[in-house]
């Protein structure tokens, strides 16, 4: 089965009286396993019941820079970190698209997380957008885990699988300007890629512009398994075992 690495399926994403309807629909699909991913405090108790709710679904918690100065210290209880389908700290990281005011505040935030992952050995689910140079100077190889989404140049890539970390292909993966993004994940080895929707965003051609739910994680397989030259049941069982390496605490 394929693995969702990071969708979001908390209430503020996608409406509860739909979750049955779209976990049904990623298993009729073939993808059998989702990680929810967090992006602030609110969602961490409904990601959590949604863990409960669902066996095949499991969760990262964490706080995106978006809320960084929305989000006082950062307060995350032993009972959440130990949870047995907390899998990881995300998502977390920078994010400058939108300007640099709070840069300060964020790369804040990004760090009291990571001291959260490290002390919990949890691994981490990075977000980075126009934020290159800080990423790779805030992270090292203390930590493990995944620049989740990633769109970012090569040089980016291979620092961070340099330092021992997964990277994550969404649904822009199949876009048809994503030339040079197919490229940099032609010279990721296989054994390192993970796939993910991000829904409801960033949903892959031929669903471009629609809502995005975590059944069409396929499509992004098929297109890496093209430029993996694999068939696609051979990517499956890679990418299994890859999601198994990252995320220890997962259970398939
Ligand atoms: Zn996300």
């Amino acid at each position: 089965m394929f693995i969702d690495t990071h969708c979001h399926l908390t209430d503020r994403y996608t409406k509860p009286e739909e979750l049955d309807t779209i976990v049904n629909d990623a298993k009729s699909a073939g993808v059998g396993t989702l990680v929810c991913a967090c992006a602030e405090p609110g969602d961490f108790e409904t990601a959590i019941k949604i863990t409960e709710k669902y066996k095949n679904v499991f969760c990262t918690i964490g706080v995106h820079p978006e809320y960084s100065e929305k989000t006082d210290d950062i307060i995350l209880p032993d009972h959440i970190l130990e949870n047995s389908k907390v899998i990881g700290v995300g998502e977390i990281g920078l994010d400058y698209h939108f300007g640099i005011d709070n840069k300060n505040a964020q790369i804040e935030l990004f760090e009291q997380q990571l001291t959260i992952a490290k002390k919990y050995k949890l691994p981490v689910a990075i977000h980075t957008r126009d934020a290159e140079s800080d990423t790779i100077s805030i992270l090292d190889d203390s930590v493990s885990g995944v620049m989740h989404c990633f769109t970012g140049s090569w040089n980016l890539a291979k620092t961070m699988l340099d330092r021992g970390f997964f990277i994550s292909a969404s649904g822009i993966l199949t876009f048809k300007n994503s030339v040079e993004l197919r490229e940099t994940f032609a010279k990721i080895p296989t054994d390192r890629i993970v796939i993910e929707t991000d829904s409801p965003w960033c949903a892959p051609v031929p669903y471009r512009g629609k809502p995005c739910t975590p059944a069409l994680v396929v499509e992004t397989a098929r297109v890496m398994a093209e430029i993996k030259n694999l068939q696609i049941d051979e990517l499956e069982t890679i990418l299994e075992s890859n999601t198994k390496k990252l995320y220890p605490k997962i259970v398939l």
